[in-house]
């Protein structure tokens, strides 16, 4: 048997060992869920939403545990990892309202009845990555369970153990063994196993571009349904005439949270070049004000990156003589720490501003009219968030209209919402997640007509 040890990135210290799954043990595993499968799809729809109301309370009634697995397992705040584990339980509750909503057709035809069904696509394979370990896994799982699906999670590798808890608090709540399984282990392995068997009817995936072309790949020979959530290299658009103040005490949250370990990062700051030097005078304020260190700490709001690994990754962006224009702090001593970083200037063919850093680095370009910062912002592969900052109504309606990404907010960063739809454009993803029509992806219609003559 092949452990995994969970390494808490704060100090470097062993948490706790995770048996990781063989192809042998995924493959009974799928077999498991296309048996309960059968059994959860003619669950009652009232009955269903009731266990789903169920599997939310005993959510909500371990919201600290589950934070402190994070804060362990993840090294995320526990301010964010509260929230985290709060949003497993009301994308839970939120869904737990679709079964006897989940409503088909009737076609007005000649000669009899045609109505639609929304069948359940089958067993779910749920592939989840380890920068939000909780909402990414509840996501999927959520709309999935409440469309009469059977899902099988496999967490990222080095971030396991909020979901093996999440999996035992289903079965507290009497959600029928088999209906959802976690599974750790590897994702060559596991997450193979989830994209290559036939009885796996879907993959939902987060994580990079590069291994959800390959998913995608993978799926095409089974004809197999996805949904990909991928990278993002998102611009955070300030305009002259925009409160700058807001613009830029915000901007280190929009791109620094989570360590920067965020799909949605605004990770190229774009000013327009009137306001460039007041805005990052104001600017290096905030960036030496984000308080770094301790995930345990009520106050922190950064804590340390998930790996040496990926510590050596973001550096590169970084490295001796790059043009960094101030930094904020990061403590010393074990961890895997990076500071804040504010790179510029930097050309537009440098691959700190091209590539998916996935750490707490951003770079700031200046801009001249509303063209440039369009064009600018969409000189990406990616297209999954960006925010707009501006005093002109007319102009932030053109320019959401003319940024290509999936989501956009005006004067603020918000681009999560567990009831509003959320999913990229370009490679960023196909498909999307949450919201009302969330559900819908984890079923086909089925056309029926019923002759009356
Ligand atoms: P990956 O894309 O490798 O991992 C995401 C998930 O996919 C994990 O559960 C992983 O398993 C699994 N996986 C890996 N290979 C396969 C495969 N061949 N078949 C099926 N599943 C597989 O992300 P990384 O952890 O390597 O991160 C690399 C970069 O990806 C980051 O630096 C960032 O740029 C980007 N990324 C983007 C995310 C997003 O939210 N959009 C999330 C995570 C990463 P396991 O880890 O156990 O091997």
């Amino acid at each position: 048997m092949t452990v995994y040890t969970v390494i808490n990135p704060a100090t470097e210290q062993p948490v706790t060992e995770v048996a990781q799954a063989d192809v042998g043990q995924a493959d009974a595993a799928i077999e498991r869920a296309a048996r309960a499968h059968e059994a959860w799809r003619k669950v009652a729809p009232g009955d269903r939403a009731r266990l789903l109301r169920s599997f939310a309370a005993a959510v909500d009634a371990h919201i600290d545990e589950l934070a402190a697995l994070e804060i362990a397992g993840s090294g995320h705040p526990v301010g964010q990892a509260r929230w985290e584990a709060g949003h497993v339980r009301d994308v839970l509750l939120y869904y737990s309202a679709a079964p006897e909503r989940l409503t088909g057709q009737q076609i007005p035809v000649a000669g009899g009845l045609d109505v639609t069904f929304r069948e359940p696509v089958g067993v779910v394979g749920l592939i989840v990555p380890w920068n939000f370990p909780m909402p990414i896994l509840s996501w999927g799982m959520a709309p999935a369970l409440a469309a009469g699906c059977a899902v099988i999670a496999k967490p990222a590798e080095m971030t396991p153990l909020t979901a093996i808890r999440i999996g035992e608090l289903a079965l507290e709540a009497g959600v029928p063994e088999g209906v959802f399984q976690v599974l750790p282990g590897k994702g060559s392995v596991v997450g193979r196993r989830l994209v290559d068997h036939p009885l796996v009817r879907k993959i939902v995936f987060t994580g990079s571009t590069e291994v959800g072309q390959q998913i995608m790949a993978g799926c095409a020979r089974q004809v197999k349904r996805l949904t990909l959530e991928l990278g993002g290299k998102s611009a955070n658009i300030v305009f002259a005439d925009a409160d700058i103040e807001k613009a830029a005490a915000t901007a280190p949250y929009a791109v620094f949270d989570n360590a920067g370990q965020d799909c949605c990062a605004r990770s190229r700051i774009l000013v327009q070049a009137s306001v460039l030097d007041k805005f990052m005078g104001l600017l290096e304020t905030a960036v030496k004000a984000v308080k770094v260190g301790n995930p345990a700490a009520d106050d922190t709001e950064m804590g340390p990156l998930i790996s040496a690994a990926h510590r050596a990754h973001v550096a590169s962006y970084v490295p001796e003589g790059a043009p960094v224009a101030f930094r904020g702090s990061a403590p010393d001593g074990p961890g895997f720490w990076f500071p804040p970083t504010v790179l510029a200037p930097v050309s537009t063919g440098s691959p700190a501003y091209t590539e998916e850093i996935f750490g707490p680095v951003v770079t700031v370009t200046p801009f001249a009219d509303e063209d440039e910062a369009i064009a600018l912002a969409n000189d990406t592969p990616y297209g999954l968030s960006g925010s707009i900052w501006t005093g002109n109504v007319g102009r932030a309606i053109r320019v959401a209209r003319g940024v290509e990404a999936g989501n956009l907010s005006v004067n603020s960063h918000s681009s999560v919402r567990y009831w509003t739809p959320f999913g990229g454009f370009k490679q960023s993803g196909l498909g999307r997640e949450l919201g009302p029509q969330a559900v819908d992806a984890f079923t086909e219609i089925k056309n029926v007509f019923i002759a009356t003559e």
